[in-house]
């Protein structure tokens, strides 16, 4: 049912900051850069084998990812799990007891439809189901 860890999500501060450490010390390929309306974030994908990085900074000072800085500043914010039918598997999810923060999937980059878990269901860490369309 899962795939492979898609990506993992780092909340930065500023991507014009961060990116250099990715692009030019560590020398992974930048993907793309851009706006998610919905998470009020803007996002740059690298590409690092298998799994990208997936650096998210916030747009406006009410997205979570300016909320998350604030209080646990910079670091590592997700790790995304790439599954089939991400409806079928939230109810999986539900049908175990885990509590989801999105029960329905939402929009996410790249034309992804994501939903979260909620931290205190997965043993402390944030967890994305992703699913690619198309
Ligand atoms: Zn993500």
């Amino acid at each position: 049912m899962i795939k492979k860890v898609d990506h993992i999500g780092i909340a930065v501060q500023s991507l014009e900051t961060a990116l250099p450490f990715y692009t030019e010390v560590l020398k992974l390929p930048l993907l793309g850069i851009e706006d998610v309306e919905s998470q009020k974030v803007r996002v740059a994908f690298l590409n690092a084998g298998e799994t990208k990085l997936e650096l998210l900074e916030p747009t406006t000072e009410e997205s979570t990812i300016a909320q998350f800085i604030k209080k646990r500043g910079e670091g590592i914010h997700h790790i995304a799990l790439g599954v089939n039918s991400i409806e079928e598997r939230i109810l999986e999810m539900k049908e175990n007891g885990i509590r989801m923060i999105d029960e329905v999937p939402r929009a996410g980059a790249g034309g992804a439809h994501i939903a979260f878990m909620h931290p205190k269901s997965a043993a402390g860490v944030l967890v994305e189901l992703c699913e690619k369309k198309g």
